[in-house]
């Protein structure tokens, strides 16, 4: 079976001079991005392919042996393996017990990548041997990546500070195949032959008042678990703040559009106004102009230096939806008292175009 030459080292994205430490960590963050589990559709199949290139990448290039024979034989490093694997097993008869594990790992697939049952394997490398006993691993623990996920955050949990329920996928030994990708010499139903699944966790993380959109909050201890005993690692929330179309952000103060009648812009009013806790009377004071804003000092979001930003009423001149004959009346009378143009400034301006 042809196949096209891999490059180990570019499909860990590392230099041929990598220490075996940086291998690692390149692959570990790969692995998490190609895991097939956290891909779905189109992408999946895709990133079953990547993720299976990666583990054969970091399986050679982390073993000194293997790494040394791809450095020497380059892509046809699997087919010189097998010449000598077969070479040696002509030797002896009771086969070849190191890390090349099974039989018909290589005769079955030629050189056309890893079968399924190395994932056991990556999997203990990358999560950690949980659930199976200590297989005597005597390198020291590695800490677990850290996790990055976003918040969304309504105005009102921002005024109070909130207990969001955040939700991890966390990849898992398949139970069913033990993560060897099979169950009686057939793919894994489960786990669709990748030996791993995903957990779904809820955990809660309280989120302070007055958090800024865009602030990253570290959640200490609830990133992916640590390999051979290694810590965990942290938890980043990314807090987005959406716009919100009726308070209107501007840093700790809010602005909200408050509609008026002409009669109560020009003879004055007490209104009710919206704020981010209970509505408040407001008085619009006579002779009111549009766009004139009215301030309520400390009923913005909090702010950064411990204090309220304030809420502002830009207030908008509306008419009646439908006026009644008595109203028809008024405005008819309205229109028969002397009021300069209001188009005067308009047309002066234009001409000056
Ligand atoms: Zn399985």
């Amino acid at each position: 079976m042809a196949t096209t030459p891999r490059d180990y080292y570019h499909i860990l994205g590392v230099p041929r001079t990598a220490s075996p430490d940086d291998i690692k960590k390149a692959f570990r963050r790969l692995a998490r991005q190609y895991h097939p589990d956290l891909h779905a559709g189109a992408k999946k199949a895709e990133m079953e392919k990547k993720f299976k290139e990666l583990n054969e990448a970091q399986e050679v290039l982390t073993d000194p042996d293997k790494r040394k024979k791809y450095d020497q034989y380059g892509a046809d490093w699997d087919q010189a393996q097998a010449f000598e694997k077969a070479r040696q097993q002509a030797r002896t008869a009771q086969g070849f017990g190191g890390p090349w594990g099974g039989e018909g790992d290589y005769t079955g697939q030629g050189s056309g990548g890893s079968g399924s049952d190395h994932f056991s394997d990556f999997f203990e490398n990358l999560f950690g041997n949980r659930g199976r006993g200590g297989t005597g691993r005597s390198s020291s623990g590695m800490p677990g990546e850290d996790i990055e996920t976003e918040v969304h955050l309504g105005l009102r949990e921002v005024l109070t500070g909130v207990i969001k329920r955040v939700n991890l996928r966390e990849p898992r030994t398949c139970s069913t195949c033990q993560g060897s990708g099979t169950v009686r010499g057939r793919s894994c139903v489960t786990c669709q032959g990748t030996g791993m699944t995903a957990e779904y966790k809820t955990i809660e993380v309280r989120i302070p008042a007055g958090v800024q959109d865009g602030t990253r909050v570290r959640v200490a201890g609830k990133g992916q678990p640590g390999i051979n005993g290694g810590k965990r690692g942290d938890l980043y929330l990314h807090v987005a703040i959406p716009s919100d179309p009726i308070f209107r952000r501007q840093g700790s103060d809010l602005h909200v559009t408050l509609p008026i009648y002409p009669w109560e812009a020009i003879l004055g009013a007490e209104v009710t106004a919206p704020t981010l806790a209970e509505p408040v009377k407001v008085k619009v004071p006579p002779g009111s102009k549009a766009e004139g804003k009215l301030r309520l000092k400390g009923k913005g979001l909090p702010s950064a230096t411990g204090g309220h930003g304030d809420l502002f009423l830009t207030l908008q001149i509306v008419l009646p939806a439908g006026i009644s004959e008595d109203e028809r009346g008024l405005y008819e009378r309205l229109s028969k008292q002397r009021h300069p143009d209001p188009r005067t400034e308009l047309l002066y301006g234009a001409q000056r175009r």
